[in-house]
C-alpha cells in the first residue's frame, strides 16, 4: 500500500499543478473553478469585473454551450460573460489538489 502510493507521487506527477489551466469559454457546465486571470487586456478585465468575477473567486459554471453567454455562479451573484470574454477568462479547476475549502463533497 505503502509502495504503490510513493510510486504514483514519484511517477505520475511532478508538479502540483495536475489540474490543467482553462479557459471560461471551454469551460463545463457544472463545474467549479478558480478564476485565476480575468483577462488580457485592461478593458476586459474592467468588463469581467464589472459582470460580477474577482481575481480568485471561485465560480460555479451554471452554463456553458455554443456561443451563447457564460453564466456562472460567485456565490451569491450569478453573472453572465460573454462567449468572446470568456475566452480571455482563465480558469483552474477547482478539487485537484487545489486545498482550498469549496471542494464539493459529491462524487
Ligand atoms: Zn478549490
Amino acid at each position: 500500500m505503502f509502495d504503490s502510493l510513493f510510486q504514483s507521487s514519484a511517477s505520475a506527477q511532478t508538479t502540483d499543478q495536475a489540474a490543467e489551466p482553462v479557459n471560461l469559454a471551454t469551460a463545463k457546465a457544472g463545474s467549479r473553478y478558480h478564476v485565476t486571470s480575468l483577462g488580457k487586456t485592461r478593458t476586459a478585465r474592467l468588463e469581467v469585473l464589472t459582470a460580477g468575477l474577482a481575481p480568485d473567486a471561485v465560480i460555479d459554471v451554471l452554463r456553458s454551450s455554443g456561443t451563447r453567454p457564460r453564466i456562472v455562479a460567485c456565490g451569491e451573484i450569478r453573472a453572465a460573460i460573454g462567449e468572446d470574454l470568456a475566452r480571455g477568462v482563465k480558469l483552474l479547476q477547482c478539487g485537484c489538489g487545489c486545498g482550498c475549502n469549496n471542494e464539493r463533497d459529491n462524487t
